[in-house]
C-alpha cells in the first residue's frame, strides 16, 4: 500500500520513483525503512559533506491516517558525530509527503549553484535559490517561498538559515516555522549540497481499504487523547510543564549540569510562560493534542513606543538549554536567546550545550578572552550569550 521512494539527484536535477515494497514490508515504520535506505546509500567512510552522502526522509504506514502520528524521520550521516544521524520533525511534512504519494525521499549529489526543491505531486523541480541563499532568517525564507510556491494549506516548507549555509555542524532544518529537524546537523548537510529549501505538497487521496474497523480504531485513539486527562499537560502548559517538576525532583540541568536544580526555576517555568507570555497554541497536522506553545516577545527598537514583535515557540528542552543550564533568570531573556538561534537556524540544544561548556571553561580559566573574541562569559549574562551566538 505504501512503498514509493522518490530518488532525487541534485547533480543532474533528475528524479525517479521506485516501488520499494521490499523495504516497507520488511522494516518497521519510517525509521526502519530510512535506516535501511541509509545502509544502501551511504557506504562506510562516506564524508557527510560529500555529494555521495544521502539525505533521507521517511514516513511510516500510520502517518496521517491515525491521530497524533505526525512525525517524519530524517536519516543522514551526521557531520557532528560522523555516525548515523537521526532526527524527527512534526509540522505538516508527513501529511504533505503522504498526499504527494511519497513514503520516502532520497536526495544525493550537489547542485551546481544554490537551489531549492519544489515537489508538488509528481512534479519535481530543482529551482534557482541564488536570490534567497544569503537570506539569513529562516522566517523570511518561509515567507518568500509561501509567495511563490503552490499548495497552500497542504504544503510543507523545510529551509536552512545562515548556519546551514555556512555548514555549522549543528545547524538545523526548520520545518513549517515552528518545528525542526534539530539534532545532529542536517542543516549543514543541506548547505553542503547547495540545497536551501524543500517545498512539498500533494493532492492524492488516501484510500482506506476497510473503513469500519479503521473508524473504530481511529475514534478509540482520538477519544483516548481528547476525552481523558492523559494529554492535558501537553495542551495546557506544553513540555515546559517539566521545568518545575524536574526542579522539585532535582533533575533540572543547571549551569552546565553542575547543579540539578535552579533557584529561579519558577521565573522561567511553563506556568510563568503560560501566564505572562503565551500567545497561542498550535498543532502539527492531524494532531488533536496541540502542544506547540507560541510566546510573544516585544522588543523596543526605537523611542516613541516602536516595537518589534516576534512569535517564538518554546519547549522544555529549549528552556533548560538556553535558560537553567546558562543560569538565565528571566523568561523574556530565554525567548531572546531562542529567537537568535531560530533566526540563524542553529540547533538550540547544541548551542546551549556549547555556551554552557564555554562558560564553565571560562570560569575555570581553561579558556580565556582570546578564545571568545574578547567576550567575558558569566552565568546569566544574556547579552554576552547573544554576542557569542552572533
Ligand atoms: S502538536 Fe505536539 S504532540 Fe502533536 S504531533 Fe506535534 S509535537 Fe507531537
Amino acid at each position: 500500500m505504501w512503498s514509493n521512494v522518490l530518488y532525487i539527484d541534485l547533480d543532474t536535477g533528475e528524479h525517479q520513483v521506485k516501488d520499494r515494497a521490499d523495504l516497507f514490508d520488511k522494516y518497521l515504520g519510517g525509521t526502519g525503512v530510512a535506516t535501511q535506505l541509509l545502509l544502501e546509500e551511504c557506504p562506510p567512510g562516506t564524508d557527510p559533506f560529500s555529494p555521495e552522502a544521502p539525505i533521507i526522509f521517511s514516513i511510516g504506514p500510520l502517518n496521517t491516517i491515525f491521530p497524533c502520528v505526525s512525525k517524519t524521520v530524517s536519516m543522514f550521516k551526521s557531520p557532528m558525530t560522523g555516525e548515523l544521524g537521526e532526527s524527527h520533525a512534526g509540522g505538516r511534512l508527513s501529511m504533505a509527503m503522504r498526499f504527494a504519494g511519497y513514503d520516502s525521499i532520497v536526495i544525493k549529489g550537489r547542485a551546481e549553484k544554490p537551489c531549492y526543491l519544489s515537489i508538488h505531486d509528481n512534479e519535481v523541480k530543482l529551482k534557482d535559490a541564488t536570490s534567497i541563499w544569503n537570506v539569513s532568517s529562516v522566517e523570511v525564507i518561509g515567507k518568500i517561498l509561501r509567495q511563490v510556491e503552490p499548495g497552500k494549506g497542504r504544503r510543507s516548507i523545510m529551509r536552512i538559515g545562515e548556519a546551514g549555509v555556512n555548514m555549522v555542524r549543528y545547524a538545523n532544518v526548520n520545518v513549517d516555522t515552528y518545528r525542526h529537524f534539530g539534532r545532529l546537523g542536517l542543516g549543514a548537510v543541506f548547505g553542503s549540497k547547495n540545497l536551501k529549501a524543500i517545498v512539498i505538497s500533494g493532492t492524492e487521496d488516501v484510500e482506506i481499504p476497510d473503513i469500519a474497523p479503521y473508524s473504530k480504531m481511529y475514534n478509540k485513539l482520538y477519544d483516548a487523547v481528547v476525552d481523558t486527562e492523559v494529554m492535558d499537560k501537553y495542551h495546557d502548559l506544553g513540555t515546559a510543564a517539566n521545568i518545575n517538576v524536574l526542579n522539585q525532583l532535582k533533575g533540572l540541568p543547571t549551569r552546565n549540569l553542575k547543579q540539578s536544580g535552579f533557584e529561579n526555576a519558577e521565573n522561567i517555568s511553563g506556568e510563568y510562560f503560560a501566564d505572562n507570555l503565551l500567545l497561542r497554541k498550535i498543532a502539527c497536522s492531524n494532531c488533536p493534542i496541540g502542544c506547540i506553545h507560541i510566546a510573544m516577545l516585544k522588543t523596543t527598537f526605537q523611542k516613541g513606543h516602536e516595537f518589534e514583535v516576534n512569535h517564538i515557540s518554546y519547549d522544555y528542552e529549549l528552556i533548560y538549554s538556553l535558560g537553567t543550564n546558562l543560569g538565565i533568570n528571566l523568561a523574556e531573556d530565554v525567548l531572546r536567546l531562542i529567537e537568535r538561534c531560530e533566526r540563524y537556524g542553529l540547533d538550540i540544544m547544541s548551542t546551549g550545550g556549547v555556551l554552557a561548556w564555554a562558560t564553565e571553561s571560562y570560569e575555570r580559566d581553561l579558556i580565556t578572552p582570546p578564545d571568545t573574541l574578547g567576550i567575558a562569559l558569566r552565568w546569566g549574562d544574556t547579552n554576552s550569550y547573544l554576542k557569542m551566538i552572533d
